[in-house]
């Protein structure tokens, strides 16, 4: 019987208990929205008063939260996990997280014989329902081996990929790239209805020419089209995440042209206010630069 605690109940924490509890699995859960805990009770999850009762309690923790700095107090703050796992316990941190820090937490709990690895995912809301995420790994190979059971009930494309930190790395880089495109693909959509031509027949061509992208074949015609920008991943995030994307490149000293030119834009989207609404609302701050809207 797989037994994992998860701390984080939001757009992707409360369905990955909802698919765990679905598979069967005995789940923990900790956070500190009353009413997402009650939700989750209904299921047949099991509340812990704290991070570190839940760490008592089950050998497997999985964080899905905000950024790395609710990760490290929750880690490390007074009846933060630390407090309550051993040796036996694993940490399996898949927020998008800032990969420098994830190795000083690693390196933090290696110190006091503590396991952790970071996991984080991508494939959005839908793919969390599912349990068809893709899950990139960074930590020690048998760590990631013996949590393999557990990452395969909610993703099904898991790939070591390095030492801690690795995946919280490829992850900021893979977000890089998929804002990117979507903005692309926001300017060129907004530009073809500018001059008159049809979103719908656009989306067709592009999604059989060499344009396409998950953005062209799934946002635009689920979400954009169909104006139907319903929270699942928040422009708040996204920006975070690039930002994480960012500071890696600052570290490198490396220039960033292109994400660099859509980092841009997107801060442009959030200082509008639309921080809180899903990312593809980053579409309605290009129609207005624009003055079109691009609906099916
Ligand atoms: P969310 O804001 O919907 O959920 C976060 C949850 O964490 C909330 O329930 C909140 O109450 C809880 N929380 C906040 N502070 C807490 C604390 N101190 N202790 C316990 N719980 C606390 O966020 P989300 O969309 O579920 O994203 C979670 C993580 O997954 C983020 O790092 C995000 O970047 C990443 N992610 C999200 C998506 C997506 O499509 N939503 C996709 C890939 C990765």
């Amino acid at each position: 019987m797989v037994r994992a605690g998860i701390i984080g109940l939001g757009n992707m924490g409360g369905r990955m208990v909802k698919r765990l509890l679905e598979g069967g699995a005995e789940v923990g859960i900790y956070d500190v929205n009353q009413e997402a805990i009650e939700a989750m009770v209904k299921l047949g999850a099991e509340k812990a008063e704290s991070p570190a009762d839940l760490a008592r309690k089950f050998q497997y923790i999985i964080t899905v939260l905000p950024n790395v700095y609710i990760v490290q107090e929750t880690l490390q703050g007074n009846n933060g996990l630390m407090d309550g796992m051993n040796g036996e316990s694993l940490l399996i941190e898949m927020t998008t997280s800032i990969p420098s820090v994830t190795k000083e937490l690693s390196a933090a709990m290696k110190a006091k014989g503590l396991r952790m690895i970071d996991a984080p995912v991508s494939g959005g809301v839908k793919k969390a329902e599912n349990g068809t995420l893709s899950i990139m790994v960074g930590g020690e190979e048998s760590d990631y081996k013996e949590a393999l059971p557990l990452l395969e009930m909610l993703g099904e494309n898991i790939n070591h990929v390095g030492a801690a930190g690795a995946g919280h790395t490829i992850k900021a880089l893979n977000n890089m790239i998929s804002a990117t495109t979507l903005a692309a693909t926001g300017e060129a959509m907004a530009l073809g209805v500018k001059l008159g031509l049809d979103p719908a027949k656009m989306l067709d061509v592009i999604n059989t020419s060499t344009g396409k992208s998950f953005s062209s074949d799934f946002k635009f015609p689920n979400q954009v089209l169909t104006r139907n920008f319903e929270v699942g991943f928040t422009l708040d995030l996204m920006v975070k995440d690039l930002k994480i994307a960012m500071s890696m490149a600052e570290q490198e000293s490396v220039p960033m042209f292109i994400s660099g030119a859509s980092f841009q834009l997107w801060k442009k989207a959030w200082t509008e206010g639309r921080g809180s609404e899903d990312h593809t609302a980053i579409i309605k701050s290009i129609e207005e630069m624009f003055n079109v809207e691009i609906k099916g």
